[in-house]
């Protein structure tokens, strides 16, 4: 999307990408563009009502750019509005504040007595107003007005870029857009974590979204006449004992019935400490990340602020990394899974599941083998590693 909008705007764009373009996991869900996120209540007591009325006012403003461009670029891919629920199965409080969180900033938030899923809650609203897209039928129809580099992985960012360890690429302005930053700009480290959560597809049909408060975090939603639930998050590198693919099947029979999953998936997003995306300003490179799962709203936020920062020296940027202060959580897991053991180079042929000393290639941080998975996780920055050591998401590479 940040390419489409700076290409838009008559800049000189090159796009490089590791594998081939709309590979990655942005083109493979059938996507919500939503208000209704959960974080309103605890935005306006955190961080104050300005910070949360200026998210709230970008993500009506990311929904009507979809709506605009899809429009003039007469695009079919689906776009439609969709009511979506957010529902707590023990906090009758955290949905009440939620909903006078959103009136307060101007939504109409509804209630109505019969609640669509076979599930015995406390308390639900619901917005009867956010949108649903084909994703892949979006971005597959965009119009590329810039030239695309495929199968050339970014192996080291500086004065220039080296792609595949080989040709230098020379930049004006460098937007890394990423999952992970892989550098440690403006102590990103200590102010994001990776997310790892769980997906799993299922036979049947269901129609709106509903998410679930902060506790399992489920999402469910439909896909292409299937129904997929998501949820049971844990930071990356930190799985606990519970089996996430079973417990997510236990949760569909309640809700529905029997039924064998078509597909389990898990993967990483990177979430900042007030579940807000960042832009950080760094010189001549504009970092994108910390899209909080919620990469179609967020990633328009910020390609037009991005371009705003490119296109008028004054603009002050309202997802500045500064914003809130870093993590003494964070600081002390990087500098001690950086720490433990030795520093060579890790020697990715020893990777096996009872291997404890096995580390990431990106900052030889601890890896962490995940049995709902069966892959390595890297207990710092989020990385993941198949068993036989290949690079599953980075920052590593
Ligand atoms: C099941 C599921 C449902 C979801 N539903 C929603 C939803 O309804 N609404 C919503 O807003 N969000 C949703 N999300 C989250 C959303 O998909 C993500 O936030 C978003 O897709 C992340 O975008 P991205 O560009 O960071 O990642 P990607 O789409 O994975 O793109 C990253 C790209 O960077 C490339 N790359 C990585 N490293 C390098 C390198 N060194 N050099 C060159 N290229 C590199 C990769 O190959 C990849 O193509 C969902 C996620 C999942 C898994």
């Amino acid at each position: 999307m940040t390419a489409y909008y700076l290409s838009e705007a008559n800049l000189d764009v090159t796009v490089v990408e590791k594998n081939s373009i709309l590979s990655g996991i942005t083109s493979k869900l059938n996507g919500k563009i939503c208000l209704n996120q959960g974080i309103f209540h605890e935005t306006i007591n955190n961080y104050g009502y300005k910070m949360a009325k200026n998210y709230y006012d970008y993500t009506i403003m990311a929904q009507q750019e979809y709506k605009r461009i899809i429009s003039e670029l007469n695009i079919d891919c689906e776009f439609k509005k969709e009511e979506s629920y957010l529902y707590s199965i023990t906090d009758n409080e955290f949905i009440k504040n939620e909903k006078e969180a959103l009136e307060s900033l101007d939504k109409k938030v509804y209630q109505d007595e019969n609640f669509p899923l076979n599930l015995n809650i406390s308390n639900h609203l619901k917005i009867k107003d956010d949108y649903t897209i084909d994703i892949f039928k979006f971005l597959s129809n965009l119009p590329f007005k810039f030239k695309i580099y495929e199968n050339a992985c970014a192996t080291k960012i500086g004065d220039e870029v080296v792609i595949n360890n080989m040709y230098h690429l020379t930049y004006d302005k460098l937007i890394v857009c990423t999952n992970m930053p892989p550098k440690n700009s403006k102590m990103v480290y200590t102010k994001t974590y990776a997310s790892t959560a769980y997906t799993s597809l299922f036979k049947g049909n269901i129609t709106n979204l509903f998410l679930e408060d902060k506790k399992e975090g489920l999402s469910i939603r439909n896909f292409k006449g299937n129904v997929v639930l998501c949820g049971l998050d844990h930071d990356t590198g930190y799985v606990d004992d519970i089996n996430k693919f079973k417990t997510l099947h236990k949760h569909y029979e309640t809700m529905f019935k029997k039924e064998k999953s078509l597909l389990n998936l898990s993967n990483q997003d990177v979430m900042s400490l007030d579940k807000m995306p960042l832009v950080i300003d760094d010189g001549n490179v504009i970092t994108i990340t910390a899209f909080n799962k919620w990469g179609l709203t967020n990633s328009i936020i910020c390609a037009k602020v991005t371009l705003e920062l490119i296109n008028d020296e004054k603009f002050i940027n309202p997802f500045a990394i500064n914003r809130f202060k870093i993590s003494f959580k964070l600081v002390r897991r990087n500098i001690g899974q950086l720490l433990k053991g030795t520093f060579n180079s890790p020697k990715i042929e020893l990777l096996s599941e009872n291997n404890n000393r096995a580390r990431c290639r990106h900052q030889n941080a601890l890896l962490k083998y995940n049995t709902n998975t069966n892959q390595f996780e890297c207990t710092a920055h989020g990385s993941t590693y198949s068993k036989d050591g290949e690079v599953k998401n980075g920052p590593a590479i």
